[in-house]
């Protein structure tokens, strides 16, 4: 198993890339804590599947993006599962228009979850990888922190923020073995892509040369080795996972 009694914290895991990605660390052996901002139901199903395969599991519902959350949730994952050995910043929003019609409010709601919430995250739980001189962070950005999307201006200054703040974090804490990469999903079907159109589904399929939606377990597979004691040399990476739509 890739991560073997080690601790995950998954944001944004009750549903989604976050729950294929909570599911699969605990198929490979790590204990989790979930976090969702409201839906509860959804994450105590993703805490009985968990427990169901041997692993241990806790939900901490809040929103990532609010710093006393942050802390409450660092206390509450120390108390039930001990010290949290990987990261992965996957809570994301978006609230798409066109930059004209774009209201400040919907500029700074994708900011403050997507962005602000994956760096008070890093914040919180570096400190104590530095300490187990442990640890891996990974950034779920998007291809269209790379490319752009029209419509998307808040979401994608986010993503590519969070490629920014992943090479920067590289370099700050590789020295103490751990490694902080990002992965940068295409299009991949969740509730999140359910609300596009069909006509803006199909145009976005012209792009992506293996001609089909991703799944939530083609990026919950790299992430799972990017936890993994074998990526230990991969730092500061953005790995695409997008059926080649931004080569
Ligand atoms: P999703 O289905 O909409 O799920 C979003 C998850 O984030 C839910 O668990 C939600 O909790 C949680 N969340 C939202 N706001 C939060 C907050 N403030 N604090 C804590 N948790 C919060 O999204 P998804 O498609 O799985 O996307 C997951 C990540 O991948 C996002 O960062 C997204 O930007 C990125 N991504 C997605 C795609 C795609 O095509 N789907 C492509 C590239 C990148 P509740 O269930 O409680 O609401």
């Amino acid at each position: 198993m890739r991560v073997n009694n080690k601790v995950a914290l998954v944001t944004g895991s009750s549903r989604g890339i976050g729950r294929a990605i909570a599911m699969e660390l605990a198929r490979q052996g790590a204990h989790v804590a979930i976090n969702c901002a409201s839906r509860i139901v959804e994450a105590e199903e993703v805490k009985q599947e968990i427990e169901a395969m041997g692993r241990r599991a806790v939900i901490v519902q809040g929103n990532v993006a609010d710093p006393g959350f942050v802390d409450g949730m660092a206390k509450e994952i120390t108390a039930s599962l001990g010290k949290v050995d990987i990261l992965v910043n996957n809570a994301g929003i978006t609230r798409d228009n066109l930059i004209l019609r774009m209201k400040e409010e919907d500029w700074d709601a994708v900011m403050q979850v997507n962005l602000k919430g994956a760096f008070l995250c890093a914040k919180k739980f570096s400190r104590q990888m530095l300490k187990a001189r442990w640890g891996r962070i990974i950034n779920i950005s998007s291809v269209v922190g790379i490319i752009g999307n029209p419509g998307q201006a808040n979401y994608c200054a986010a993503k590519a923020g969070l490629l920014g703040m992943t090479k920067s974090l590289a370099r700050e804490l590789g020295s103490r073995n751990i490694t902080v990469n990002a992965v940068a999903p295409g299009f991949i079907a969740t509730e999140m892509t359910a609300q596009l159109s069909q006509e803006k589904e199909r145009e976005m399929l012209k792009q992506v040369p293996a001609n089909r939606l991703g799944t939530p377990e083609d990026v919950a597979s790299i992430v799972s080795f990017l936890a993994s004691e074998g990526a230990g040399y991969i730092n500061g990476q953005v790995l695409a996972v997008d059926g080649g739509m931004s080569m």
